[in-house]
């Protein structure tokens, strides 16, 4: 087997045990003659599987009692739609935070069914950093704060969880999910697409507060509803069985890696390995505010992008894969995902340092 060094911000790098193991139970799952994604997934062996992976995804993120795990469809651009439906039920006014592309789709959406406010925006400056704290014109009369703490293509995120006080806070962490320690109990609803550090697309976790269920507006679609999906522990359909598997296989491998703490530090580790060589080559750029950079993606540019096509042919010839930049603003990027290894990573730099040797 002769596996890459894939850098795709998504659907992203799995870690190879979990596919291994998945192909070794792909076509008789536990002796059963069957495999997982032919099982009814209302059978004990199904609902066993979708338990545990709940069960683990809990433990690796210590998520409160007085929070329900959901497993639903649509990705996370489907709850730029449900967050509102089911959350924009008091005052009908909201605070959305936009600081890129991905917090921006979510403003669209939060438009037709919410009364929004944008308490912050940093498209004016392109993009490259998040608000301060103090910078956010929040409103004590809104029904909820939607942020992007991770923003994928800008390589932007938080350094700090925004403090809004009674208002629920709901993050979408589709990008940074499970990739360092969170205090879960600061935000009323977490949700992320699995397709980065969770496992394959067609899931989207939900992490939501108790007390923000059963509210949602008359309109709401039944599948949309985060109350229907809780009380039929995101079985009202069928779900994606075959998703929610290896996402609980992808659970289980992050707990032998040590869990969330052991794995943000090699994240850590991966991202100074990185910015740092950036920082010190001035062939290489990346524009985002310091405190900004993000541990999850990053991108850069190089000093010449008549060279950009070069990059990717020859980077691609030595193995690192989908290092270019997101379709709307080009350039480079390297998302350096869970299942990124520090090999990796010093490989992209190796390829890098030889690179501007050859063109710099
Ligand atoms: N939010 C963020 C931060 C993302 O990175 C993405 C996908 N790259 C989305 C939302 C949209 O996710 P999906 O494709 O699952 O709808």
């Amino acid at each position: 087997m002769n596996r890459v060094f894939n850098f795709c911000a998504g659907p992203a790098a799995l870690p190879t045990a979990v596919l291994e193991r998945a192909g070794l139970e792909l076509a008789d799952w536990h002796g059963k003659g069957l495999s997982i994604m032919e099982m009814s997934h209302r059978s004990a062996d199904f609902v066993a599987v979708a338990e545990k992976a709940e069960q683990d995804l809990r433990d690796l993120m210590a998520i409160p009692d007085n929070y329900k795990v959901l497993f639903m469809q649509g990705g996370a651009s489907s709850q730029f739609a449900m967050i509102p439906l089911n959350l924009a039920n008091g005052s009908g006014k909201v605070d959305q935070i936009v600081t890129g592309q991905w917090s921006k789709k979510a403003l669209a959406e939060g438009r037709r069914f919410a009364d929004v406010r944008v308490i912050a925006n940093t498209e004016d400056n392109h993009f490259t950093s998040a608000p301060t704290q103090s910078e956010l014109a929040l409103n004590a009369d809104a029904d909820y704060v939607h942020y992007c703490p991770n923003e994928t293509i800008g390589g932007v995120a938080f350094d700090y969880i925004p403090a809004t006080g009674d208002v629920p806070l709901v993050a979408d962490l589709s990008s940074a999910i499970l990739s360092d320690t969170l205090d879960v109990s600061r935000f009323g609803m977490i949700y992320a697409g699995a397709q980065k550090n969770i496992g394959p697309a067609g899931l989207c976790v939900v992490i939501i507060r108790d007390d923000l269920l059963g509210k949602a507006q008359a309109a709401t679609p039944t599948m949309f509803d985060y109350k229907v999906c809780a009380d039929h522990g995101s079985m009202y359909n069928t779900p994606p069985t075959y998703s929610w598997y290896l996402a609980g296989l992808v659970f289980e491998w992050l707990k032998e890696q040590g869990g969330v703490a052991a794995i943000a530090a090699a994240n850590h580790r991966k991202a100074s390995h990185l910015y740092q060589f950036i920082d010190g080559h001035d062939f290489y750029a990346n524009p985002v505010a310091i405190n900004n950079r993000s541990i999850m993606n990053v991108p850069f540019t190089l000093a010449d992008s008549r060279l950009d096509k070069l990059f990717l042919q020859q980077s691609e010839a030595a193995g690192l894969l989908n290092l270019a930049g997101h379709r709307s603003v080009g350039g480079m990027r390297a998302s350096i995902y869970n299942a990124v290894s520090e090999v990796a990573v010093v490989a992209l730099t190796d390829f890098m340092t030889d690179f501007a040797r050859r063109h710099g």
